[in-house]
C-alpha cells in the first residue's frame, strides 16, 4: 500500500505530494532543499468529507509497514506486513483504517487543525505484540524468537463526527448503529493536536556545502569535506563511514552497516568462531580468534526473503578489505533501512547462520547488545539482470531492488 501525502514548501508554500517514505524535499519552485524530521513517528490525517458545521473528532491508528520475522522450529520464516491498528481500542469504531488510506491523500498533522484529537492509548510495542500473534501461524506454538524490521511506523488520525448517528467523516456516511447514550468522546483523553513536522536544513554542519540524497535517503552525504549526516533531534549528526574501493565495470556501492556487538550465551567474538559456529567450510587459520567478529545488515530496503539471505551472506563473508574515509566516484544506492532498524536484525542474523540444533535452541539466552555501529559501502557490479559482488559472492535481483521502493 502506497500512502501519498499532500505538503506545502515550507519555504515558498507551493503544494507538493510526497511519498510516504520521502525525507529529502526539494521545491521545484523555490529549490530550496529540507528534511523532514521527527523525533519518534510521523503523524498524518485523513482528509473529511464532512460539512464544516460538523464538529470533527479524530481516532489515532498505529500504522507499520515492514518485515516480520519468526524464529521456529530451527528455521526462520518471514513475512511482510502492511498494517493499521486502533491506537484507542473502542468497538463503536473501525478497527484499522483499512485500505482507505491508499486512496487518499493524507495530510500531516499541524497544530492549527480544528477537532477534538483522541490520544493515543496503547503503546506501539502493544500494537505491534497483537500483529504478531495475527501475523503467526497458529499451528506454530514454539515461535522462540520474533522481530520486527521496518522504518515505517506512523499515526494516521481519522476523522469522525456524531449526528444522533456516529459518522465516519472520510465517506461521510454513517456507521453502525445508534451509539449509546452515554457515549462521549471527550470522556477519552485528547485535545488540540500537539504533534508538528520538523525541518532541518540540508547544509552540511562542517562546510556548509549542500547535502546529497535521494529523496527517501536516511543518510546525507556532503561530497565536499566527505562526511556523512543522520538527522537527530533538530540537528545533523555526523556517522562513520568508510568504502572499499574496487576497479569494477558498473559498479554500483550499496550500503551495509557493520555492528560490533557485545555477544552472550554463545562464544562469538572471532572470525575463528564464526567459521565454527556457522560451520563454514574452511580450517581454521592461525590468527583468526584475533580477528573481530562483526554482524553485516544491509543498509537498504529490500523483500524480507532477499533481506534475509543478505544478512547471512554478507556476515558469513565478514568482508575483511581495508575500508577508507572516502567517497566512491561511482553511483551509490541510498541507505534506505536506519542504524536502529539495523540493530533490530542481529538475533534474526544470528540465527541464519547457526548450524547447531543446540545452539539455535539456546536462541531466547543468548543476548546480543551492539556496541557501535559504521556504515560501509561494499562495490558491487551491475550485469544485465542482478547487482554482484564477486569476492564475497553475493547477488542482488535488480528486480528486487525495483520492487523495493513499495516496501
Ligand atoms: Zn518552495
Ligand atoms: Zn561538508
Amino acid at each position: 500500500m502506497k500512502i501519498l501525502i499532500e505538503y506545502e514548501c515550507p519555504q515558498c508554500g507551493a503544494p507538493a505530494v510526497l511519498e510516504e517514505t520521502d525525507r529529502l524535499f526539494a521545491c521545484e519552485y523555490c529549490r530550496v532543499k529540507s528534511y523532514l524530521f521527527n523525533k519518534d513517528f510521523f503523524q498524518y490525517v485523513l482528509p473529511s468529507k464532512a460539512s464544516d458545521s460538523k464538529d470533527l473528532f479524530f481516532m489515532p491508528y498505529w500504522r507499520f509497514k515492514g518485515m516480520l520475522f519468526s524464529c521456529v522450529d530451527k528455521s526462520i520464516e518471514h513475512k511482510f506486513i502492511d498494517v493499521s491498528y486502533q491506537a484507542v481500542e473502542s468497538n463503536a469504531f473501525p478497527v484499522s483504517v483499512g485500505l482507505r488510506s491508499q486512496a487518499l491523500k493524507l495530510k500531516f498533522i499541524t497544530p492549527d487543525l480544528k477537532g477534538y484529537f483522541v490520544k493515543p492509548q496503547l503503546s506501539f510495542q502493544s500494537v505491534m505484540n497483537i500483529f504478531m500473534k495475527r501475523f503467526s501461524d497458529p499451528a506454530n506454538d514454539v515461535i522462540q524468537y520474533q522481530a520486527h524490521v521496518g522504518e515505517t511506523i506512523s499515526i494516521i488520525y481519522s476523522p469522525f463526527y456524531i449526528d444522533k448517528k456516529l459518522y465516519d467523516a472520510v465517506l461521510n456516511e454513517p456507521i453502525g448503529p445508534k451509539l449509546p447514550d452515554e457515549f462521549d468522546i471527550l470522556k477519552i483523553p485528547g485535545g488540540k493536536p500537539e504533534w508538528s513536522l520538523k525541518f532541518i536544513p540540508t547544509l552540511c554542519p562542517h562546510c556548509g556545502w549542500d547535502l546529497n540524497g535521494e529523496c527517501d535517503a536516511l543518510v546525507l552525504i556532503c561530497t565536499n569535506c566527505i562526511s556523512a549526516w543522520i538527522p537527530s533531534a533538530k540537528r545533523l549528526k555526523q556517522i562513520n563511514f568508510a568504502c572499499m574501493k574496487r576497479e569494477l565495470n558498473n559498479t554500483v556501492y550499496f550500503p551495509f552497516w557493520r555492528i560490533k556487538a557485545d555477544i552472550s550465551g554463545i562464544q562469538l567474538a572471532s572470525y575463528a568462531d564464526l567459521v565454527r559456529v556457522a560451520n563454514l567450510p574452511k580450517a581454521i587459520q592461525k590468527g583468526w580468534d584475533k580477528i573481530d567478529f562483526y554482524f553485516w545488515v544491509p543498509g537498504f530496503k529490500v523483500r524480507p526473503k532477499t533481506f534475509l539471505r543478505l544478512l547471512s551472506q554478507t556476515t558469513t563473508a565478514q568482508p575483511m578489505d581495508e575500508l577508507k574515509t572516502q567517497l566512491p566516484d561511482e553511483k551509490i544506492f541510498p541507505v534506505t533501512l536506519p542504524a536502529e532498524e539495523a540493530v533490530e536484525t542481529l538475533k534474526i542474523n544470528l540465527a541464519s547462520f547457526i548450524k547447531n540444533d543446540t545452539l539455535l535452541d539456546n536462541l531466547p539466552q543468548i543476548k546480543i547488545k551492539p556496541k557501535n555501529l559504521f556504515l560501509a559501502f561494499i562495490p558491487f557490479q551491475e550485469s544485465h539482470h542482478d547487482y554482484v559482488q564477486p569476492e564475497y559472492q553475493i547477488s542482488i535481483n535488480k528486480n528486487q531492488i525495483l520492487l523495493s521502493n513499495n516496501l
